[in-house]
């Protein structure tokens, strides 16, 4: 008899009816390791992560052996593992491709998925990106009957894209298990007036890059070259500067999230079956309405014959900005094991 691998092996008790697998979920950030043992009612825990960002001193190898040792510690005997990571992940493997607040500039992919099956062969691990994870608890919040397509972009210390099929249940990857690594795409900088951020470095180690002038660290590196006096406290100033009209923030603003616009504004030619966009992150959470009434004004913008503008209420229908714990990839991780089967090239 073949055994689920979600199911204990029920061998003691012949006649018992199979106990489901425990179930333990992580949500690993550079900041935090988020963990509930237990299923979706179950309470959160948060500890400290073992991160290049909490300890710059400790070398790359110490934090992944903190990092395996945390995980292989917590998880109950026998589990199902999902964890949602903050970094780019080769979805067919479990390799991690990089993350700088984990494991600073170290470049060389690391299979967490392996490392950690070795230590604890007794735990079915399932480990997915937590764009992805976020993906699917907005999907999973918002998506109605009908719905076909639905993307989640996060603007945050990083901008990352995920599209998911829900008509077939897929997430589909390139070969090397990836989809929508947006950030890393070359930036358009075609408006007028928009070359003066010609050049701003990116994290990854290229310049003119969308996350260079649109993500968070990216915003005040347009600040800094736009010569705002500001620039060092940019998430303080920003939000009043914008609501009290304030000239410099507000073409920092139209500046920064022109290209978002201009991102929306592909994917929505490209895919016309995209019926849900979820736009979250700390840019999106930290500057509220302004950001999202700069993007809609930007979407309403007719650019040519084959972009007529969208009026407010295909907008409405169809894009969602979400405000701070509207999106838990914490809470989407535990519904991974329904979409692995779909997350292929
Ligand atoms: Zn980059």
């Amino acid at each position: 008899m073949t055994l689920h691998p979600s199911v204990r092996d029920p061998a003691r008790s012949p006649n018992a009816t199979p106990v489901p697998a425990p179930v333990f979920a992580a949500d690993i950030g550079g900041s935090w390791v988020r963990m509930r043992d237990g299923g979706q009612q179950a309470p959160a825990e948060r500890l400290p992560s073992p991160s290049r960002l909490r300890h710059p001193d400790r070398p790359v190898h110490q934090l992944r052996a903190e990092m395996l040792q945390l995980l292989s510690d917590r998880v109950p005997a026998g589990a199902r593992a999902v964890l949602s990571f903050g970094a780019a992940i080769d979805h067919l493997t479990g390799s991690v491709y990089g993350s700088a607040p984990l494991w600073g500039d170290e470049s060389a992919p690391y299979d967490l998925a392996a490392d950690l099956r070795r230590r604890r062969p007794d735990v079915t691990w399932q480990l997915v990106n937590d764009v992805t994870a976020a993906l699917l608890d907005f999907a999973a919040t918002h998506a109605r009957p009908g719905t076909r397509r639905v993307a989640y972009l996060t603007v945050s210390s990083g901008i990352g894209l995920r599209i998911a099929d829900l008509e077939r249940t897929r997430i589909p990857v390139d070969s090397g298990g990836l989809q929508g690594e947006v950030g890393h795409l070359p930036v358009p900088l075609s408006e007028p007036g928009a070359e003066v951020l010609a050049g701003l470095p990116c994290e990854c180690g290229a310049t003119d890059h969308l996350a260079s002038v649109a993500s968070g660290p990216g915003m005040v590196r347009a600040a800094l070259r736009l010569g705002l006096a500001d620039a060092g406290r940019l998430p303080e100033w920003l939000p009043g500067a914008l609501a009290a009209g304030d000239p410099g923030a507000r073409r920092l603003l139209e500046l920064c999230a022109a290209p978002v616009a201009h991102l929306l504004r592909t994917l929505w030619c490209l895919d016309p079956h995209l019926d849900l966009v979820g736009v979250g992150g700390g840019v999106v959470e930290g500057l509220g309405g302004h950001y999202a009434a700069e993007i809609r004004r930007r979407l309403a913008t007719a650019t040519s014959y084959a972009d007529r503008g969208r009026d407010a209420d295909w907008l409405d229908d169809r894009l969602v900005f979400c405000e701070p714990g509207r999106v838990d990839p914490l809470r989407g991780v535990l519904g991974i094991g329904e979409w692995l089967p779909g997350i292929t090239p």
